[in-house]
């Protein structure tokens, strides 16, 4: 067996064993954040976005809303994937959640400036049609994940990935329950999901993500994120649910805002 190969099985084995190092949204949300967003692209956008897609042979937003994520299981995209692990989040030094660029995204990595990158290539008209397209693949997932509150939440728990909880009779984390079960116990498909998220527009124009990061980190803060016991009880989910449905539906309305303002 290859070097690569004993590192494969390693990573596979600790992903069972830990599953709990989790990246984002689960493929759900990720989804739900994508199609939002194209229902609110205007005319010229929504053309110049079909485009590009074509060029990456998907149909929808939500086609290329988990490739970030998924090319991270993928042996033949290790060093991509291992560039680009710090930019799917990014974590506050303390609770007064201030972003200060050189303490918490130094060089670069994290997921703002991933975003402001991304935009401006998107943006460029000069750039060719697959780097565009590539960087709108990433742009539809890092919107995504910077408004999971937890990926701009404290440096000291990673992000809730040090925070050990009990859900469902087994061990998991924080950061994991937010990924998933909080959307998931809403208990429809992420498309009817993501009907039923449309029906409550949002008017927000913010195309800073700089603010949204900030704003996550309050939610971490504020939103009662961390539970008074270590037990996930469905009290929890019902509780936390609609403060990550509006995640969602923010993450949606600016992915749209930023889209927009790139591409007219
Ligand atoms: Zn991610």
């Amino acid at each position: 067996m290859t070097r690569g190969h004993c590192r494969a099985r390693l990573l596979a084995m600790l992903l069972i064993l830990f599953p709990a190092i989790a990246l984002a949204w689960g493929p759900s949300g990720h989804r739900m954040v994508a199609q939002l967003a194209e229902e609110r692209l205007d005319s010229r956008s929504h053309a110049e976005v079909r485009h590009l897609l074509g060029v990456l042979g998907a149909r929808s937003l939500a086609d290329i809303a988990n490739w970030a994520d998924e090319m991270r299981s993928d042996p033949a995209q290790r060093e991509l994937s291992r560039a680009t692990s710090r930019l799917h989040f990014v974590n506050f030094t303390d609770s007064r959640c201030t972003y200060d660029a050189p303490r918490i995204c130094a060089n670069g990595q994290c997921v703002v400036a991933a975003i402001q990158r991304h935009a401006a290539v998107l943006g460029d008209r000069s750039a060719t049609d697959r780097s565009r397209a590539e960087a709108l693949r990433y742009l539809v997932h890092f919107v995504g994940d910077a408004h999971q509150p937890l990926h701009a939440g404290y440096r000291s728990d990673r992000g809730g990935n040090n925070h050990q909880v009990r859900f469902n009779g087994k061990g998991s984390n924080l950061h994991a329950i937010w990924d998933s079960p909080v959307l998931a116990s809403r208990r429809l498909r992420w498309n009817d999901h993501a009907r039923r998220l449309e029906r409550q527009p949002l008017s927000d124009n913010s195309t800073d993500p700089l603010a949204w990061a900030e704003q996550s980190c309050r939610i971490s803060r504020d939103g009662g994120l961390y539970p008074q016991g270590r037990t996930i009880d469905k009290a929890y989910l019902e509780r936390m649910r609609p403060i990550a449905e509006r995640q969602i539906r923010r993450a949606g309305k600016r992915l749209a805002n930023l889209l927009n303002r790139a591409l007219d």
